[in-house]
């Protein structure tokens, strides 16, 4: 499974991606917790990024890619990631495009938390207190002043993003103001519906069960029906072949997590019918 979370500082990115790296036995690929690594361990990374993170800027794109480029390559990515705070700028996603199709890997999908501003920074002021709670140390950018900084430049260069992978059909979008139990079940129903995930299997199978279940029946039907015409001595009605319940199942499962703009198609359609 491979995807990107997308949304602004305090959604619940980083909650949601550890409870997927658990579910799912894949890795967490967070530019921010490298970053912060890098700055603690004053490698030559850290020491450009520093100053930039603590007043709530971006680091410039190279350093960024390259990271993330190196962590692609180590064996436990193989079986799958979660981009978190990566990419942040259409450059990057550009970027991140070619970096995938020189690996030769597919993204699955792009899930946005959708979240009220207004309540972004009671979040993070909670989280802070959380960490103090806890004895950790805590970040020295979740301050009010450069969480204000850190949300323009998520309006500004980030929130394009939505837009960037709506047209590329990858952006799953959700309601990030449920409970984080709930936003979790929401992901893993729509990974689910969209195949990403193992549940896929289960679905699968009791789609093909009702498939059965219905071509029994419609079997039954017809044989009852060419029986009664053979005995008013007209000919058997010919049968309609069908596209498969199964198939039927997959796109309308498709189309449950569809991007808006194709669900707007769909619409469209039916009116016209
Ligand atoms: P985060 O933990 O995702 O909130 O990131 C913390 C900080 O690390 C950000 O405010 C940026 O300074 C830096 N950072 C993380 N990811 C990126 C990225 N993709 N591009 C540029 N800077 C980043």
């Amino acid at each position: 499974m491979r995807l990107i979370l997308l949304g602004p500082p305090g959604s619940g990115k980083g909650t949601q991606a550890q409870r997927l790296v658990q579910r799912n036995g894949i890795v967490q690929l967070s530019t921010g917790e490298m970053l912060r690594a890098a700055v603690a361990a004053q490698t030559p990374v850290g020491l450009k990024a520093k100053d930039i993170m603590a007043n709530g800027g971006l680091v410039p794109d190279d350093i960024v890619i390259g990271i993330i480029s190196d962590r692609l390559d180590q064996p436990d990515a193989a079986k799958g990631f979660i981009l978190d705070g990566f990419p942040r700028t259409v450059p990057q996603a550009e970027a991140l495009d070619e970096l995938l199709k020189k690996k030769h890997i597919k993204l699955d999908a792009v899930i946005e938390l959708r979240v009220n501003e207004s309540a972004l920074l009671q979040r993070v002021e909670n989280r802070v207190a959380e960490m103090r709670a806890r004895g950790e140390e805590v970040r020295i950018d979740d301050t009010p002043e450069v969480l204000t900084k850190r949300l323009a430049s998520y309006r500004a260069l980030t929130e394009p993003l939505i837009h960037y992978y709506s047209e590329r059909r990858k952006l799953l979008t959700v309601d990030g103001m449920m409970t984080i139990e709930a936003v979790t079940r929401e992901i893993n129903r729509i990974l689910a519906a969209i195949g990403a995930v193992e549940a896929k299997a289960a679905n699968n199978k009791a789609a093909k069960k009702a498939g059965s279940a219905k071509r029994a029946a419609t079997g039954a039907k017809a044989a009852k029906a060419s029986k009664a015409a053979k005995k008013a001595g007209k000919p058997a009605p010919k049968r309609v072949k069908k596209s498969s319940s199964k198939a039927a199942a997959g796109s309308k499962a498709r189309a449950a997590v569809k991007p808006r703009k194709a669900a707007k198609k769909v619409t469209k359609k039916r009116a016209k019918r």
